[in-house]
């Protein structure tokens, strides 16, 4: 049985330090393919040692953008490391002119994360809209899939889709309700689903995960954080297994047919390295 990861975060300093054996424990609970969203934390420099590793690996689909959290100075934001607050914490249109540059001069495959969180700890509403939709614009530009993050927010997620359509949009972690789907679905929407469907009690993503077409489902860990019911943090590749299997029995099909869908499911959306 092979495993598609299809959002996690490896350069986390929570993974990052321990990435060989992270790779090995994932290689060896059958996940073949992890797809890492980038951010700018971490020095992008060709001779960077994590990114000459990225160019080898077969197993490592690469994105790259800036989370809605990173757009802009959030009120109440834990205050980034140092090194971090030039690149994460403020000035994302700065950021976003090297994204096109770095995702050609990389071998990376898409865009993300972006997207909306409208928690009301976040006061940069206006602010993280025009980087999603900038985001947009250039998946489409560039033809490329593109990870989104929406909490609280789907209203005006679904407004911008609109107006800014992109070609493979993976609505990381979903969250949105059941009746949102169908609509999704027309705006190219694929539904990835992470650790927290493994909580009985997380009843509308459950619902959720029952009822996305075959053809649209992902699985995630988005690791290293939400680890499935049963894990620790931090959350690695390797824990895929828990949510393959609680969205797989919450469908009634098996694990080992389950899992071969939503592999092939993301190489649609990827496509093949
Ligand atoms: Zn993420």
């Amino acid at each position: 049985m092979k495993l598609f990861d299809a959002h996690c975060h490896l350069q986390d300093d929570a993974l990052f330090p321990d990435l060989g054996n992270v790779m090995l424990r994932a290689a060896a609970a059958g996940v073949e393919k992890i797809a890492v969203c980038l951010d700018f934390s971490k020095p992008l420099k060709k001779e960077d040692e994590f990114f000459q590793g990225l160019e080898k690996s077969e197993a490592i689909y690469s994105m790259i953008g800036i989370h809605p959290w990173f757009v802009g100075c959030r009120a109440g934001a834990v205050t980034p490391p140092e090194s971090a607050i030039m690149d994460r914490g403020c000035n994302w249109r700065e950021r976003f002119q090297r994204l096109e540059k770095l995702l050609l001069d990389f071998p990376m495959v898409g865009i993300g994360e972006t997207g909306l969180d409208f928690q009301e700890k976040f006061t940069n509403r206006a602010e993280q809209e025009a980087s999603f939709a900038a985001h947009l614009d250039l998946a489409c530009e560039l033809n490329r899939p593109i990870a989104v993050h929406c909490v609280k927010a789907w209203g005006r997620l679904i407004e911008i889709l609109r107006e800014h359509p992109a070609p493979r949009v993976l609505l990381h972690a979903f969250g949105g309700a059941p009746e949102l789907i169908p609509e999704l679905i027309e705006l190219n929407c694929w539904f990835s689903f992470c650790g927290n469907v493994t909580n009985p009690n997380a009843k509308r993503v459950r619902a959720s995960a029952a009822a996305v077409p075959a053809a649209r489902l992902l699985i995630e860990t988005d690791s290293p954080d939400f680890p499935p019911a049963g894990c620790e943090l931090p959350n690695e590749p390797a824990n895929l297994i828990h949510v393959a299997r609680a969205v797989a029995e919450l469908r009634g099909v098996s694990v080992e047919a389950f899992a071969e869908a939503t592999f092939l499911n993301a190489i649609q959306v990827f496509g093949a390295i």
